[in-house]
């Protein structure tokens, strides 16, 4: 059966090269030429010998999913939808900044969790991403953007907020993100990689153990009771216990706090008594507020929470000390905005649904 080098992260790498009876040198080789120099042509891994080359060959590949389609917003957003097989889509993007390049990678196909506001969530849960998917999506991205003038590296920043819940998929995410900080493929450092999580508790605490990287955490409403509602997880995992898990990760966390992400959500969760709970509820954590405006999706049942409304909440957290921005919507032209991923896919699969249900009729 022929292997997927992108599925392997530094030991498994090892582990495979010993396989194979090959020097433990070979899997940096190949690493550097795989993830750094973006090659999938054995033929072009002009240091090492033709006879291993032709072994590889024989044996192993490099395949990154398939992009269906590369689409570009007109603020400079990026976005590929690329296909992992058996009908379902996932998709990436990437977000230039005047002084970085983040890219949003998505974990799984589909997500099960459920919120109510999250057209992903709305899609159902499919399978979860492999390695090969996960790091296939920043070897493409970095493939299709160029390594820029001057050799730097178009991205500066990787979140796991992409489609599905990273922690969901936690060994694919964790040796997936090894690879984004290992110095032999990506070399980025943990304060530049983001997972974004809706709160699954033991999984946080595991993230701290084995691959602390900075901490998101989609929190949404400030008591338990709207929170249940909005992001159904909390019923298993309450917010006392989220916060203590926060506080904890901090111990281990290459940055000093945790950033909450709070949609605003016009009517639900937006007033300045909200926001007033919100500044008790956290003030034992240390930690950064993002504010999201809602990007809306069809049939959502939700609106966006107008400017106004937005800055009064924000100016209640401000004048408690706590830091809060508000994130800046981006590729809304292009549906590449948070929780509207794939929402066009989705239509696509309902016009044929819809096809059938009218074919049979
Ligand atoms: N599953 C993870 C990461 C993916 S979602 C999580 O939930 O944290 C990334 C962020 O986008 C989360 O904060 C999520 O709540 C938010 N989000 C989902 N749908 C959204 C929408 N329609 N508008 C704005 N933000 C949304
Ligand atoms: Fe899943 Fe995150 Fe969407 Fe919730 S917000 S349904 S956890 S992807």
């Amino acid at each position: 059966m022929t292997v997927n080098l992108l599925e392997f992260e530094k030991h498994g790498f090892a582990r495979w090269c010993a396989e194979m009876g090959e020097k433990p040198f070979r899997a940096r080789q190949l690493m550097h030429w795989i993830h750094q120099s973006g090659v999938d042509d054995f033929g072009a891994m002009s240091d090492i010998s033709k006879s291993l080359r032709e072994r590889l060959k024989a044996t192993a590949e490099i395949r990154a999913p398939h992009v269906v389609r590369d689409t570009t917003a007109a603020d400079g957003t990026r976005k590929w939808l690329l296909d992992v097989g058996t009908g379902n889509a996932i998709e990436t993007v990437f977000i230039p900044e005047r002084n970085r390049g983040t890219l949003c990678i998505s974990s799984q196909a589909g997500c099960a969790l459920a919120c109510t506001f999250c057209s992903t969530g709305r899609q159902g849960f499919n399978r979860n991403l492999t390695v090969a998917e996960i790091i296939g999506q920043l070897w493409l991205a970095n493939r299709d953007l160029g390594r820029g003038v001057s050799e730097e590296r178009p991205i500066s920043n990787v979140v796991m907020m992409g489609m599905g819940e990273p922690l969901a998929n936690f060994d694919n995410v964790v040796a997936a993100m090894q690879l984004m900080l290992d110095d032999d493929a990506y070399g980025l450092s943990r304060r530049r990689v983001t997972l974004s999580t809706s709160g699954l508790v033991p999984a946080i605490d595991r993230l701290r153990d084995t691959c602390p990287v900075a901490l998101a955490v989609s929190l949404h409403a400030p008591n338990d009771a709207l929170r249940n509602e909005l992001v159904p997880i909390n019923q298993k995992y309450p917010l006392k216990e989220l916060l203590a898990a926060c506080v904890r990760y901090i111990e281990k966390a290459p940055r000093d706090f945790v950033t909450f992400e709070y949609v605003m959500l016009a009517g639900v969760n937006d007033s300045v008594a909200h926001a007033r709970q919100l500044v008790k509820l956290v003030q034992s954590v240390p930690c950064k507020i993002n504010l999201i405006p809602f990007n809306p999706f069809p049939r959502s049942g939700y609106q966006r929470s107008d400017a106004m409304t937005v800055a009064h909440f924000r100016d209640v957290l401000m004048q408690a000390e706590l830091t809060a921005t508000v994130r800046k919507t981006r590729g809304d032209d292009i549906d590449a905005a948070c929780g509207q991923l794939a929402g066009q896919v989705q239509d696509k699969t309902r016009r044929r649904e819809r096809r059938l249900a009218t074919a049979t009729l």
